[in-house]
């Protein structure tokens, strides 16, 4: 029986409330997993809700009113609050597991902290990887952590690397499903509206990340990701287009061999993968089938349809703080577009010219890569990219 004590940093976002349920079912299948910490940021009914059903010992919110609320509102629970109340929570006494299901940058110091005091780590927070990667795998081969990927292309990737060694990999190949705009003709891009955008035709996601699927940004993080997560160089990760989602990446070997992971479009799935792994347990999640499926298909991505993929992954091989500054530049002209100021491929060209910026910057040149100093880049981007005249 597997018995695990586990952390949650976002519980109440869509990572973080689909791992509960995920734990709610391995926990009727037979499974012991103790629900010792939650985080949340403004959130707080439904904190309020997982706290008496789920009863842990500790919490954290963003606020230091809500913390005084909640201290007030259940005696025995330990409340922190703000950024250090994160990095405690994820660094907290006899845990097993720590699920980081943060959004943003802030989620990359209670990462560090979860390392560095040596707990496995459970990953859905991309900012982690893609502006800290660098830092984070030095920490990881100091002290030999783990990390579980979550996303559904580097849990698949996990789950393919099973079949061979690190020198027998030929390639990773990470599907995208291209998004809503795949088949739109591309001269109409300009003029597409935040609604359409948010309409993703194979996932349920949050705002942002549903637009990065559309600019395939997501997918050029994604690379990124994979990059520091697996040890691979960039020229060995391909993205392929594979509008259906049902392969969520694969793994191709010295001898021709190609492993897929393929499985219903649910992110509970790989989230219990990282719960449970190395092992399995059958939970009643939905099941894919062939039969439906019967059509798989896959395309060459179009690095016109979809510019912002490789400025995204130029800034990654560029490495420092390059990936820091097209990630808050990208945060920032996401918004930019869901308010209706710019047009939708005003984004590309506004990462474009943050990442040009950058590398006109005279300090990055050899810059001492530090946590302060990605926060800083990541500041002065955001800067940057709100007063852009796109
Ligand atoms: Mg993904």
């Amino acid at each position: 029986m597997l018995d695990r004590r586990i952390v949650i940093l976002g519980s109440t976002g869509s990572i973080g409330t689909q791992t509960l349920d995920v734990i709610e079912r391995l926990n009727t299948a037979g499974c012991k997993f103790e629900v010792v910490g939650l985080s949340a940021g403004r959130n707080i009914d439904l904190l309020i809700k997982q706290i008496e059903h789920f009863l842990p010992l500790v919490v954290s919110v963003a606020e230091e009113e809500d913390a005084k609320s909640l201290h007030g509102r259940f005696d025995d629970l330990t409340v922190l609050s703000g950024s250090d109340g994160l990095e405690k929570l994820a660094c907290y006494p006899d845990v097993d597991l720590v699920v980081n299901a943060l959004v943003g940058a802030v989620g990359l110091a209670p990462t560090l902290a979860a390392l560095s005091s040596g707990r496995t780590l459970a990953l859905a927070n991309k900012e982690s990887m893609v502006i800290g990667g660098e830092l984070v795998t030095r920490i990881l081969r100091e002290k030999e952590g783990t990390i579980l990927p979550i996303d559904s292309e580097h849990n698949a990737i996990l789950q393919s690397l099973h079949a061979g060694k690190h020198e027998e990999i030929e390639r990773i190949i990470i599907t995208a499903s291209g998004g809503p705009f795949l088949n739109t003709p591309i001269d109409k891009l300009e003029d597409v509206s935040a609604a359409e955008a948010l309409h993703h035709p194979n996932w349920s996601m949050g705002a942002r990340i549903t637009i990065d699927s559309a600019t395939m940004v997501n997918k050029a993080f994604e690379v990124i990701e994979a990059h520091y997560l697996f040890d691979v160089p960039y020229e060995k990760i391909e993205p392929v287009i594979h509008p259906q989602s049902v392969i969520h990446s694969l793994v191709e070997y010295v001898d021709g061999s190609i492993i897929a992971e393929l499985a219903a479009s649910d992110m509970r799935i790989p989230i219990q993968y990282s719960l449970v792994y190395p092992e399995r347990v059958a939970t009643n999640l939905p099941r894919l089938s062939l039969e439906e499926v019967s059509n798989l298909s896959f395309e060459v991505l179009d690095m016109v349809r979809y510019p912002a993929f490789a400025t995204v992954v130029a800034a990654g091989v560029r490495g420092g703080t390059a990936t820091a500054a097209v990630n808050a530049a990208d945060e920032v002209l996401v918004k930019r577009f869901l308010r209706g100021e710019i047009g939708f491929t005003k984004i590309a060209e506004g990462l474009q010219q943050i990442f040009d910026s950058w590398e006109g910057r005279a300090d990055v040149e050899n810059e001492d890569l530090s946590l302060a100093r990605i926060l800083d880049i990541d500041g002065w981007a955001r800067e940057q990219a709100a007063k852009l005249n796109l």
